[in-house]
């Protein structure tokens, strides 16, 4: 198939879909295949949903009409179209990668340069192989600053995002330990993420770094870097708000507040602070973007109900993500009794009863009254502790928190996407 030709059909289009239950009108569909489907035998569906063309990769769902468009791989045709497409849109594009935060720091930038630029960002957490081409042709002419949120859990994946993007901007959250699995070590993290480095720098295109982190640091001498954090050899300078419940960042003689908790969130804030301004973003519209972002999606949410104060963190969690809001909660200066709420943390491999008996040793050394452990990693773990009670299942754990009525409490509930843990919620707001 002809990249530019297709390109053409796609322009005609309303945007690309890939799930014939989200249809828009006019758009063009991308019969891909996943493990348990194979978007093929959706493809007329597809055309009843609405959609102006179908591209397919099995010559038996491949019908001789205007519509069908049949290609060796659909995914590789999609991948190909979002460089195309990429190229077309001439503007310019930020990527973003890292252990933790990439999402909540896409928000918050995509939130700060929204003052000034029409931006289109990366939807949720559509940040892999098939999200970023989808985040790349989410874009059209209107479209004036793209910012693309790239994940990885294997080796040559940032590169191969990289290449697809083309970013003239780059960021890295952090380095951590996420996706030991694929990774190997903390080596194997630093190695993958900074794909994102290596391939700014061959560009001669700016990198953005927290100066305060030492792996960034070492980062310095690349030849376009804007630095920002406490230390002096900033581009911008900040100062990090401690012991308070939500993020905030002092800069110029000015706090940015935030609606996040966590003291982590206050770097990204100050990612998007430092990149707002770099752009020329004004002082003022950047602060109040900041004030009035909301985080959705159970990530470093407050709620409060009645006498009790809830963090729900809730959407992930990995041993660096987990020790940060671990000793978030236990800087929480409260008259409330605490009680965490923790879900195993998965893909880590050979490493995870180590990692979670880390955990248990920490919390054994907290001030927390109370902690609830769920998930078959916690429970082998060993503990002497009175005051950390293990659950084998969900409805245990919310049967416990149901008639406990607990009053006065602040939570804090972490865990794995797959332990889904912000199913316990109702079991503590629940009223009777
Ligand atoms: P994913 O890999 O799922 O895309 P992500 O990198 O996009 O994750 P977020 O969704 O922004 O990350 O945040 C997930 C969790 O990571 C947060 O709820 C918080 O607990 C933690 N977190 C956020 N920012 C940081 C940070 N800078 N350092 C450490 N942990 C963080
Ligand atoms: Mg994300």
């Amino acid at each position: 198939m002809n990249t530019a030709r297709l390109h053409q059909q796609y322009l005609l289009c309303s945007g690309a879909d890939t799930d014939t239950r989200k249809i828009r009108k006019d758009s063009m569909f991308f019969a891909l295949k996943g493990a348990n489907f194979d978007g093929n035998t959706f493809a007329a569906q597809a055309l009843l949903e609405g959609a102006r063309y179908v591209v397919v990769d099995d010559k038996r769902f491949a019908l001789d009409k205007e519509e069908y468009i049949y290609v060796d791989n659909v995914l590789d045709t999609l991948q190909k179209l979002a460089r195309y497409h990429r190229d077309y849109l001439n503007i310019p594009i930020l990527a973003i990668t890292g252990s933790n935060g990439k999402t909540t720091t896409k928000e918050l930038l995509d939130t700060v340069l929204s003052r000034k630029f029409k931006t289109a960002a990366t939807k949720g957490n559509l940040n892999n192989h098939i999200g970023v081409p989808l985040t790349l042709l989410s874009m059209d002419n209107q479209t004036e600053f793209g910012i693309v949120e790239m994940g990885a859990n294997h080796p040559l994946e940032i590169e191969f995002l990289c290449k697809i993007a083309n970013p003239d901007y780059g960021y890295i959250t952090n380095f951590g330990k996420a996706h030991l699995e694929g990774f190997g070590s903390l080596q194997g993290v630093i190695k993958a993420k900074t794909e994102l480095y290596s391939y700014l720098q061959e560009k001669k295109k700016m990198i953005f770094l927290n100066v305060d982190d030492e792996i960034q640091r070492k980062h310095l001498n690349y030849s376009h870097t804007f630095g920002f954090g406490e230390r002096e050899d900033a581009n911008i300078q900040v100062k990090y708000t401690k012991g308070v419940s939500l993020a905030q960042v002092f800069y110029n003689q000015t706090v940015f507040k935030s609606q996040l908790t966590g003291q982590y969130n206050s770097t990204n804030m100050a990612a998007a602070l430092s990149i707002g301004l770099y752009f020329k973003v004004e002082f003022e519209e950047i602060r109040k973007a900041m004030d009035s972002y909301n985080p959705t999606n159970n990530r470093s949410q407050v709620i409060e109900h009645n006498s009790n104060t809830i963090i729900m963190d809730a959407y992930n969690a990995n041993p660096t993500s987990m020790h940060a809001a671990l000793e978030n909660f236990r800087n929480i200066k409260t008259e409330k009794k605490k009680i965490a709420i923790l879900g195993d943390m998965f893909e880590l491999g050979s490493a995870a009863p180590a990692e979670h008996q880390v955990i248990v040793n920490y919390i054994e050394n907290s001030d927390f009254n109370e902690t609830y452990l769920l998930g078959d990693n916690f429970k082998i773990t060993e503990t002497g502790s009175n005051f950390i009670f293990k659950f084998n299942t969900i409805e245990d754990l919310k049967l416990h928190l149901k008639e406990s009525r607990h009053e006065n409490c602040y939570f804090l509930i972490k865990g794995s996407r797959g332990m889904a843990l912000e199913r316990v919620l109702e079991s503590i707001t629940e009223e009777s």
